[in-house]
C-alpha cells in the first residue's frame, strides 16, 4: 500500500497502522482528527506518519482510507473527507453497527459508493485513544466485512488484503445479518454490564456493595469501562436489532425471576447446566482457533 489514511487515530485505527507499518506494508500513513495534540502523540509514539487536520486534505493521495471514529460522528466525517478523495481509493470503515453506516454514506455521498466497503474488526478492548493501541489487536480476531451487492469486487479484496495483512480472518455477511448478530453477542452484553453497574452504584449501602464485590463482579463487568460516547453512539445506531435483543433478554428474565419466585430448583438447575454447557463449548471452540492460528 502506498498512502494509508486513517481519519480517526484511536485504538481501532492506531492499532492498524501499528499493525501495518510493523510489517513494513504501507509507505506512509496519514492521520486526522479533531485534537491536534492527540495527533501528535501519535506521531511521537510512530503510530502515524504525519496528520492533517482537514479530513479532505487527509485522504488526499491515499489508496485506502479507513474511518476508525465514533459512529456518531461517520456521516459528517464522510462529508467532509469526500472532496479530496483520489480517484482509485478504496473506502472502509471499522463501525460497530452497519446499517447506520450504510445509511450516512447514503446520506454522504448521495448513494453509496461502489468503492466503499462496510467493515468491523471483532476485536477491541474496554480501553480507547491512540495511546491504548498495539500492533497485534487483530491477530487471530475475525473482521466481517458487510459489502453491498454492487460494491466493487476489486475494493472488497484490497480491504481484505489489509486486515489479512493485520492478522485478522476475514468473512463477509450482509448487512442486516452483521447488525442482529452482534446486537446478541457484544451490545447487550454491554448494555448489561453498564445497566448492572449503573443499578448497584443507586441501591443503598452502595459503598459496601462495591467493597465486597470480588473478581467475578471484575469479570462480568469489565466491559462496563468501556467509552461511554462510543456505546452512546453503538446503541442509537444499531437500535432496531439491540431493542430485540433487549426485548427477548428481559423476556428470559422474567422467566428467570418467576421460576427464583417459585423456589423451582429443578428448572433453574436445568436453565445453568444448559448454560454451562454452552459456554463451556463457546470458549472451547474460541482456544481452538486460537491455538490452530498459532500453529
Ligand atoms: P477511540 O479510541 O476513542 O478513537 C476514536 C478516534 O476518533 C479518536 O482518535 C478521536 O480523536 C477520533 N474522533 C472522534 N470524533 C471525531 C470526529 N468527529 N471527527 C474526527 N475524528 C474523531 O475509539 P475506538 O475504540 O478506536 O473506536 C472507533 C470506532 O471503532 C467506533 O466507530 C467503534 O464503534 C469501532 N469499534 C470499536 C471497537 C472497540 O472495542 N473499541 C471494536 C470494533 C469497532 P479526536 O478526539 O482527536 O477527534
Amino acid at each position: 500500500m502506498g498512502r494509508l489514511a486513517i481519519i480517526g487515530v484511536g485504538l481501532i485505527g492506531g492499532s492498524l497502522a501499528r499493525a501495518l507499518k510493523a510489517r513494513g506494508l504501507v509507505d506512509e500513513v496519514v492521520g486526522n482528527g479533531r485534537n491536534e495534540a492527540t495527533l501528535r502523540q501519535a506521531v511521537d509514539l510512530g503510530v502515524i506518519d504525519r496528520y492533517e487536520l482537514d479530513p479532505a486534505a487527509a485522504v488526499a493521495g491515499a489508496d485506502m482510507v479507513v474511518v476508525c471514529v465514533p459512529m456518531g460522528a461517520m456521516r459528517a466525517v464522510l462529508d467532509s473527507l469526500r472532496p479530496g478523495l483520489a480517484d482509485d481509493a478504496v473506502v472502509t470503515d471499522v463501525g460497530s453497527a452497519k446499517g447506520s453506516v450504510v445509511r450516512d454514506a447514503e446520506s454522504a455521498f448521495g448513494e453509496v459508493p461502489d468503492y466503499l466497503v462496510p467493515g468491523h474488526p471483532i476485536a477491541g478492548t474496554e480501553r480507547s485513544g491512540v495511546e491504548a493501541s498495539f500492533a497485534e489487536l487483530y491477530r487471530q480476531r475475525r473482521v466481517i466485512l458487510t459489502p453491498l451487492p454492487h460494491t466493487r469486487a476489486d475494493a472488497v479484496a484490497r480491504v481484505r488484503a489489509m486486515w489479512e495483512a493485520a492478522g485478522a480472518d476475514v468473512v463477509e455477511m450482509e448487512v442486516e445479518h452483521h447488525d442482529e448478530i452482534l446486537a446478541a453477542t457484544s451490545h447487550l452484553p454491554h448494555m448489561l454490564a453498564f445497566g448492572l453497574v449503573d443499578t448497584l452504584s443507586r441501591w443503598e449501602g452502595a459503598g459496601e456493595i462495591f467493597e465486597f464485590a470480588a473478581g467475578g463482579f471484575r469479570d462480568f463487568t469489565r466491559i462496563a469501562s468501556s467509552d461511554p460516547v462510543m456505546w452512546r453512539d453503538i446503541c442509537i445506531a444499531n437500535r432496531g436489532a439491540l431493542l430485540n435483543a433487549l426485548k427477548r433478554y428481559r423476556d428470559d428474565l422474567d422467566g428467570l425471576i418467576e421460576m427464583v419466585e417459585r423456589g423451582d430448583a429443578t428448572s433453574i438447575e436445568s436453565l445453568f447446566r444448559d448454560a454451562k454447557a454452552t459456554r463451556d463449548r463457546f470458549v472451547e471452540r474460541l482456544e481452538n482457533r486460537e491455538k490452530g492460528a498459532r500453529a
